[in-house]
């Protein structure tokens, strides 16, 4: 098991590690501030800093074949590291924080639309959801209009675990049916974003909603009789 320092603090730019394994293209550390790919949220970019200085620059990051382990993909042509060497993890923070920024956005969009999710992607810069609407009608400008005024609002946001049980007993919960939110021991992670989003995500947020920033909606496409995506950008 990788200790998954982002989990507990979104805003750790780096840490101390050890290599725990060198494989396949794949570092494996005893603990790391890099997000693998889940959630629509892309893996983290980033580099491994040496004793000597050097560093090994990380081109993705995804989860392993074994539970709860994760694997930084090294760039090619990078030197190997030794199984027990320790190095500095650090991520490429601007982009991580642009991908805070916009996964957070994503929750308030969930709380402006009320119909279910089908999917999403996260990116750095651009971003979208996809609803299944039924037979309500999405206008741009009224959503674009709400998600600003709830940015606006600076709620704070903070994750918070439940049991099982207790999700099982709230299934108008899970917003989402593409994205299985970590659980295990029985305890799921949710999202809380005050009075305005609950939800079991295990994606890096930012700590409150102005830290967003102001949005814009691109455009809501037409993915089929019952589907809309909608797709959300940030203006700075
Ligand atoms: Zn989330």
């Amino acid at each position: 098991m990788t200790e998954e320092l982002f989990r507990q603090d979104a805003y750790l730019k780096s840490c101390e590690a050890t290599v725990v394994g060198v494989a396949d293209n794949a570092v494996r550390l005893d603990r790391t501030v890099f997000y693998p790919t889940g959630g629509g949220q892309p893996g983290d970019v980033g580099v491994l800093r040496r004793a000597d200085g050097s560093t090994l620059a990380i081109a993705d990051t995804r989860k392993g074949a074994a539970p709860g382990e994760i694997v930084h993909v090294p760039a090619p042509g990078q030197p190997a590291l030794a199984v027990g060497e320790v190095v500095t993890a650090e991520i490429d923070w601007a982009r991580r924080h642009r991908l805070m920024r916009m996964h957070t956005s994503l929750h308030l969009l969930c709380a402006v639309v009320p119909a279910g999710v089908t999917g999403g992607q996260i990116g750095d810069a651009k971003s979208r959801l996809d609803f299944d609407v039924g037979e309500l009608v999405l206008d741009k400008d009224e959503i674009a209009r709400k998600l600003n005024e709830l940015i606006q609002r600076d709620a704070a946001v903070a994750p918070r675990w439940i049991s099982d049980a207790e999700l099982a007993a709230q299934p108008e919960l899970v917003r989402t049916m593409s994205v299985k939110p970590p659980s295990g021991h029985g305890q799921v992670r949710l999202l809380d974003i005050a009075g305005i989003d609950l939800q079991p995500c295990g994606g890096t947020h930012v700590a409150r909603t102005g830290e967003i920033g102001p949005v814009t909606i691109e455009k809501i496409e037409n993915k089929g009789k019952r589907n809309r995506r909608v797709v959300v950008a940030l203006a700075s």
